[in-house]
C-alpha cells in the first residue's frame, strides 16, 4: 500500500534515530515511532496511537484497553451515522470476533474458524480461507465453533482453528505459509484430549501465542509459542500439574513441581481428567514488564471434592500467570479463584494501565474475571493492591486486603458441605468474553458485566471418572 511521503519520511528518521540510541537495552518508549505495521508489527503495535487508523491487535494494543483516539464519529454527529456496506456471513451461527485493520484491510475470522479479507472501505471481499473444520468437532467444545480474532504480524496473518490447528496465511493473498497442530497427545493421561481452539492468538517477540478450551471435557491447559516465521514449536506453559509430578519437557516444569503440585490431592479425579485451567480467551503481552499474562480457567472436573478430595488451591487454575515471552519461564502469579468449583474461570480479558496508587505512578493490571471482583495487581510482580466487587456476588464474604484471597461463604462451599448452592454470579460469570474498555479521558474501566445465577448441585450418585475423550464431565 502506497503510504504518504512524510510517513515514509518519518519512519526513516524514527529508525535513524534507533540506530543511534538502541544498541544498549532502553525502556520501550525510547524506540522509533511511525513504525511500518507490515513490517515491524511490533513496533506499531507498541505506537499504535500514531496510526489510529489500524487495529493492529485483538485488543487495539498490547494493554488491551480498546480505546480508539479517533475523534471523528464523536457525540455531536454519531446520530448521523448511515449504513456503509454489509458483508453477509456464510452462517447462521455466532459471531464473537473482533476484526484486525492493517493499512486499509479488515481481518476478520468468522464461525467455523473461516478467515475473510475485505477492503474496509467498500466491504470488498479481497480473499478468504477455509480451513474445513470437521463438522463432527462441533460437539467437542462448550459453546459454538466461534472464534475470536486474529493476530497480524510482519505480512502474515495468524488464527486458530477449533480443532486445535495454528494457521498462518500470506495477508495479501491469503495463501497457507504453515499450519500446525497445536494439540499434542497428552503423555501424562495416556491419551488424545478434547481440546477446542477458539481464542484469538496473539503475536509478541516473534512468537505467536496460542491458548485453548475444554475443561469441561477433561484436559489439561497449557499456552504454546510458536516461531511466527516457521511455526516451529517455541516453548509450552502447562498451567496445570503432570499427574505424575514428572517433568513435561517445558518451561513450566520447575514451577508446576515445586509450586502448584503441592496445592492438588494426589489421588483426586484430576490426575484422570486432566484438572481443566485451560487458557481459552487472554494471552497479553506486556512490553513495559516484558512479561506474557496468561489467564487461566476453571477445573476439571468443576467437583472439587472429587477433582482433588477437597484438599488444596489447584494452582493454577484461576489464575493469572506472568511468564517470559522468550522461555515460557514462570514469574509469579496470582489467584483469584482457589479451591474452584463455580467455573470461575479468569480466562477473561486482562488489560494494562498506568494509574496513581497512593501518590505513585503504579503500571497494573486490571481484571474482572467470573467470579465478580474487580483486581489491580502490580503488573511486575503480581502483588494485590485492591479487589471490590463489581456486580452482586454471593459466594464471598470479600477479599483479604492484604493477600486478595476469598474470604469464603460457607454456604457456597457446596461439594464439601454437600448441599446445593444458588449462586451468583453463576457458571457464566459476572463477565465473560465480551471485550471491557478503557478510557484514559476518564480514568474508568466499563465492564460489560451480567447477573445471572445458578444452581450448582452434587453429581447424584458419586463421581464416575470418564476416561472417553470428549464426554461431559461437568460435575
Ligand atoms: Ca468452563
Amino acid at each position: 500500500m502506497t503510504r504518504p511521503a512524510s510517513a515514509k519520511r518519518r519512519s526513516l528518521l524514527g529508525i535513524l534515530a534507533a540506530g543511534t540510541i538502541c544498541a544498549a537495552s532502553l525502556p520501550y518508549a525510547a524506540v522509533p515511532a511511525y513504525a511500518d505495521a507490515q513490517t515491524d508489527t511490533g513496533e506499531a503495535i507498541i505506537h499504535a496511537d500514531d496510526h489510529p487508523e489500524n487495529w493492529l491487535s485483538y485488543g487495539r494494543t498490547y494493554t488491551e484497553q480498546r480505546f480508539s483516539p479517533l475523534e471523528d464519529i464523536n457525540r455531536s454527529n454519531v446520530g448521523n451515522l448511515k449504513l456503509a456496506w454489509f458483508y453477509d456471513l456464510d452462517t447462521n451461527r455466532g459471531q464473537e470476533g473482533t476484526p484486525l485493520v492493517v493499512d486499509g484491510v479488515m481481518y476478520a475470522t468468522t464461525n467455523w474458524s473461516k478467515m475473510k479479507a475485505l477492503d474496509a472501505a467498500t466491504g470488498k471481499l479481497l480473499w478468504a480461507y477455509d480451513p474445513r473444520t470437521p463438522g463432527n468437532i462441533a460437539d467437542k467444545g462448550c459453546c459454538d465453533t466461534v472464534n475470536r480474532g486474529a493476530a497480524y504480524w510482519n505480512g502474515k496473518v495468524y488464527f486458530g482453528t477449533f480443532d486445535g490447528r495454528l494457521i498462518a496465511l500470506d495477508a495479501k493473498t491469503g495463501k497457507l505459509v504453515w499450519s500446525v497442530n497445536t494439540i499434542p497427545k497428552d503423555a501424562s493421561l495416556g491419551q488424545q484430549r478434547s481440546y477446542t481452539v477458539d481464542g484469538a492468538v496473539r503475536v509478541a517477540k516473534g512468537r505467536v501465542l496460542i491458548g485453548n478450551g475444554g475443561s469441561e471435557f477433561g484436559a489439561r491447559g497449557f499456552v504454546s509459542a510458536y516461531d511466527a516465521e516457521t511455526g516451529k514449536l517455541d516453548w509450552r506453559f502447562y498451567t496445570v500439574p503432570n499427574n505424575k509430578n514428572q517433568p513435561d519437557h517445558a518451561a513450566s516444569d520447575s514451577a508446576l513441581m515445586t509450586k502448584a503440585y503441592k496445592t492438588w490431592s494426589p489421588t483426586g479425579a484430576w490426575t484422570k481428567q486432566g484438572g481443566g485451567g485451560t487458557v481459552w480467551d487472554s494471552i497479553v503481552y506486556d512490553p513495559e514488564a516484558d512479561l506474557v499474562y496468561l489467564a487461566v480457567g476453571n477445573g476439571s472436573p468443576w467437583n472439587y471434592k472429587y477433582r482433588s478430595d477437597g484438599i488444596g488451591d489447584n494452582l493454577f487454575l484461576g489464575s493469572i500467570v506472568a511468564v517470559k515471552p522468550e522461555t515460557g519461564e514462570y514469574v509469579w502469579h496470582f489467584q483469584e479463584t482457589p479451591m474452584d468449583q463455580w467455573d470461575y474461570t479468569s480466562v477473561q480479558q486482562i488489560m494494562t494501565l498506568d494509574m496513581p496508587i497512593n501518590g505513585e505512578k503504579r503500571h497494573v493490571i486490571v481484571h474482572a474475571p467470573k467470579n465478580g471482583f474487580f483486581y489491580i495487581l502490580d503488573a511486575k510482580t503480581g502483588e494485590f493492591l485492591s479487589g471490590n466487587n463489581y456486580v452482586y456476588q454471593n459466594w464471598a464474604q470479600g477479599l483479604d486486603p492484604k493477600t486478595g484471597r476469598p474470604i469464603y461463604n460457607p454456604d457456597a462451599l457446596y461439594t464439601l458441605n454437600g448441599k446445593e448452592w444458588y449462586g451468583i454470579p453463576g457458571d457464566l460469570g459476572g463477565h465473560n468474553f465480551a471485550a471491557m474498555a478503557y478510557s484514559p479521558k476518564t480514568g474508568l474501566v466499563y465492564i460489560p458485566g451480567q447477573q445471572v445465577p445458578f444452581l450448582y448441585k452434587n453429581q447424584v450418585g458419586g463421581f464416575k471418572a470418564t476416561r472417553t475423550p470428549g464426554t461431559l464431565v461437568w460435575t
